[in-house]
């Protein structure tokens, strides 16, 4: 109802902000459905213990957690939250990781590093298959964690669509502006995302910030590139620390690597 007398007085130049809206709250019933394994039970230490409810994966060289849970097609952080995995980029060949819900175990193809790269950003399709991880390019954006880590990528997951990329760093890193811009939106109102911060920049172009334990900023407030803007968390629906990260053109989701900088954290 607030909303709705809040419509009537909005000038046209405001229209774009309800058009991010809407999308945040449709893409917020989207990525709700990323997380279907959430209505099984976790195994217990037991069911581990006898291989119940899942399997023991052994890594092989090349075999990255990520590639792992997408062959498996189980939930990363889920998986490193039963395995006590800290750190999802400090797996080590011949460790042993229970996989919930599998039945037997696969073969997981190792990662061949891509060759080339892409000079030019290309939004990917919606709809197209998105089998490993992109190649990144070296854009123009700001990495908004230093430190952090890429461990979740844009694309196809399961079968869902990730919107934005996954960034695990400790809970409380700072969280940097990727450009300047304006404050659209910094709330808790979206189901999942926990606290969230949205800023639109010059060229239609917006970033998306989630999970965030604590938002410094407020919508209207203008940010620079390399503002702190908030403290990674883990609020809304995770199961660890990490920066959910998005780049939209207009209200297209794109692949955030083809516009951020790669970090020196980043191989
Ligand atoms: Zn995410």
């Amino acid at each position: 109802m607030a909303i709705k007398s809040k419509i009537k007085i909005m000038s046209h130049k405001h229209c774009s902000l309800i058009v991010i809206f809407s999308l945040i709250i449709f893409y917020s019933c989207v990525e709700k459905k990323t997380f279907p394994e959430l209505k099984t039970p976790a195994p217990t230490e037991k069911d581990k213990l006898k291989g119940k409810n899942g399997v023991w994966h052994t890594i092989e060289p090349g075999q990255t957690l990520w590639r792992i849970c997408k062959a498996y097609q189980v939930d990363m952080e889920r998986v490193a939250k039963i395995n006590n995995i800290e750190d999802p980029t400090k797996i080590s060949v011949g460790q042993k990781i229970f996989i919930p819900g599998a039945t037997q175990v696969l073969k997981v193809e190792p990662y061949q590093p891509t060759t080339g790269t892409i000079s030019k950003p290309v939004p990917t399709p919606k709809n197209s298959p998105q089998t490993q991880p992109s190649t990144w390019t070296d854009g123009k954006l700001l990495f908004p964690v230093p430190g952090g880590v890429v461990y979740s990528y844009f694309g196809k997951r399961g079968d869902q669509f990730h919107e934005g990329i996954d960034i695990s760093a400790k809970e409380g890193t700072s969280v940097y502006a990727v450009g300047d811009g304006r404050v659209v939106y910094s709330d808790d109102r979206i189901s999942g995302y926990g606290n969230m911060i949205v800023i639109k920049h010059a060229g239609n172009l917006s970033t998306v910030y989630a999970h965030n334990r604590l938002n410094l900023v407020k919508e209207g407030d203008f940010v620079k590139r390399g503002d702190k803007i908030a403290e990674l968390g883990s609020t809304g629906r995770t199961t660890g620390p990490h920066l959910h990260f998005e780049v939209r053109i207009g209200k297209e989701a794109v692949d955030p690597l083809k516009y951020l900088e790669k970090p020196s954290s980043q191989k």
